[in-house]
């Protein structure tokens, strides 16, 4: 899930008005911002597969410190104290709220690959939407415009174009218009991911601050 995120972003914003909207933006991809680090680290291991650029195939093998409930959330709750102690609590604890609703939100898209504790005998769940990949790209779409029309409805025009350019960028991997991966290595799909969140959050807060 990429575009669904940013849409829960836009509830907590609009929920929380005095903490900069930078915080749930980037709060709600904590998980997809550390995944891509700890595997350029080595640390954590996705594979990609080169016959099909299709989400449902590129594997999480291991992702217990980004993408597990509750090893992943005690992490975002570091990052929380941080923002508690450097701007406000109310922004440590809507940053710590926002990393917790990314996986969440995963569950309902991820084949089973999402621990939960994170580390000893552990479980992975996920109901994959993903291997339902059409539906998938609409059910994401369709996820994201509901929620920014009832969270900004005088101002969802921009959001809107923002969210359907990403999803249209994003759409080989639910829609496979390539019939082989554009992406070359696990490395590339690592930084593809994190510059794609990144230009996301940038752009929605241009947006959305310039309202304020
Ligand atoms: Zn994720």
């Amino acid at each position: 899930m990429f575009i669904g995120h940013f849409a829960f972003a836009y509830v907590l914003i609009s929920l929380f008005p005095g903490v900069p909207p930078l915080i749930p933006l980037l709060g709600v991809n904590f998980p997809d911002l550390l995944w891509p680090v700890l595997v350029l680290l080595g640390i954590e291991k996705v594979s990609i597969d080169p016959e099909s650029p299709l989400q449902d195939h590129v594997k999480f093998t291991s992702y217990p410190y980004s993408h597990s409930l509750v090893l992943g959330t005690l992490i975002a709750c570091v990052f929380g104290l941080g923002l508690a102690f450097f701007w406000s609590p109310l922004a440590g604890f809507v940053f710590v709220v926002a990393s917790a609703s990314h996986w969440l939100l995963d569950t309902t898209f991820h084949i089973k690959d999402l621990p939960v504790i994170g580390f000893g005998s552990d479980r992975k769940v996920g109901f994959g939407i993903w291997s339902y990949p059409k539906f998938a790209f609409i059910i994401e779409l369709l996820f994201y415009a509901i929620l920014t029309v009832l969270t900004f409805p005088s101002k969802q025009i921009p959001l809107l174009v923002i969210g359907v350019a990403f999803h249209l960028i994003n759409a080989n991997s639910f829609l496979g218009l390539t019939k082989k991966n554009p992406l070359k290595s696990a490395n590339a799909y690592a930084i593809l991911a994190l510059v794609g969140i990144l230009a996301f959050s940038l752009v929605a807060n241009f947006v959305i601050s310039g309202w304020k």
